[in-house]
């Protein structure tokens, strides 16, 4: 059984990026008569912005996008993060740190994906104050996975990224550490989501390897860019207020290269998802990590 999945941060009103996401992840299960879930992704209190799930929740629906059972909620998850943390502790290959923002970007190289952490707290045996981060010790046996969209990809954890964070000084899991527990908990079996997070993927095939957790198949869309710029809420806002629901379907199946009948401008909204529904060809996605739109 196929489920997949949509995970939006509230940290505002759902911008032509994430609709592109919404709707590729959604077309991918309903053609493989699969399940959809929406997950809300609000643990990162700083980022979380007042009625911004509400507002999310009216735009999917507005644009007939109907998730399957109730929405689940990141931040009602924290006993179950802690389980699973206390599990990855128990395997003594993860350790506090301290360095700040300022030491790390002073003192370590910049790698592709963010600064390669190079261990400086593994020798120092700080102990369990709460203001410190805690990381997770990685390896250098090549992390291999066949992207459905932008192919095979290898990297090395050991050098490309370095021991990594899996809770925040602040006491907050870690994106890397929480969607590998959201995958687990929700039994997630595909993710279809943005580029900007393909080369974060190998530290999730790292930590569900360490929990004895299946792997999802991945699959990472272009981002929406304007100038090569990611879109910005105000942009959006402009591009959302002047097209209608189905207007918006037609850009994002656009976007996602889509085949789109010439008689799509005869159909309702619901005809024209039926359709996409039908047509839906993930082969037909640019494996480019990011595409100017307007
Ligand atoms: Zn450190």
């Amino acid at each position: 059984m196929y489920v997949g999945r949509f995970a939006p941060t509230p940290s505002g009103d759902l911008h032509f990026g994430s609709l592109v996401t919404a709707i590729a992840s959604y077309l991918d299960a309903k053609k493989a008569d699969g399940q959809w879930l929406l997950k809300i992704d609000d643990i990162d209190k700083q980022r979380v912005k007042n009625n911004s799930v509400q507002s999310i929740l009216k735009t999917l629906e507005s644009l007939n996008l109907f998730w399957d059972f109730t929405e689940s909620y990141q931040s009602h998850r924290l006993e179950e993060y802690e389980f699973y943390f206390e599990k990855l502790s128990e395997m003594n290959q993860t350790y506090k740190c301290d360095c700040s923002r300022k030491y790390l970007s002073d003192n370590a190289k910049i790698g592709e994906d963010s600064y390669i952490y190079p261990g400086f707290c593994k020798n120092k045996g700080l102990k369990n104050y709460d203001n410190f981060a805690t990381r997770m010790e990685v390896n250098a046996i090549p992390i291999v996975f066949e992207d459905r969209i932008q192919g095979k990809l290898s990297q090395n954890l050991s050098k490309e990224i370095g021991d990594f964070i899996i809770k925040r000084n602040d006491g907050q899991f870690s994106y890397q550490f929480s969607v590998c527990v959201d995958n687990k908990l929700d039994k997630i079996t595909h993710i279809v989501r943005g580029a900007d997070l393909l080369l974060s993927t190998p530290r999730q095939i790292y930590l569900q390897n360490l929990l004895d957790f299946d792997i999802p198949r991945f699959s990472h869309i272009p981002i929406a860019t304007i100038d090569k710029k990611k879109i910005s809420k105000s942009d959006d806002f402009k591009i959302l207020i002047k097209n209608n629901q189905k207007d918006i379907w037609i850009k994002v199946l656009n976007f996602l290269n889509q085949p789109i009948s010439k008689t799509v401008s005869q159909m309702n909204l619901e005809e024209t998802i039926e359709h996409a529904i039908k047509n839906w060809a993930m082969e037909k996605i640019s494996p480019l990590h990011s595409i100017d739109v307007f």
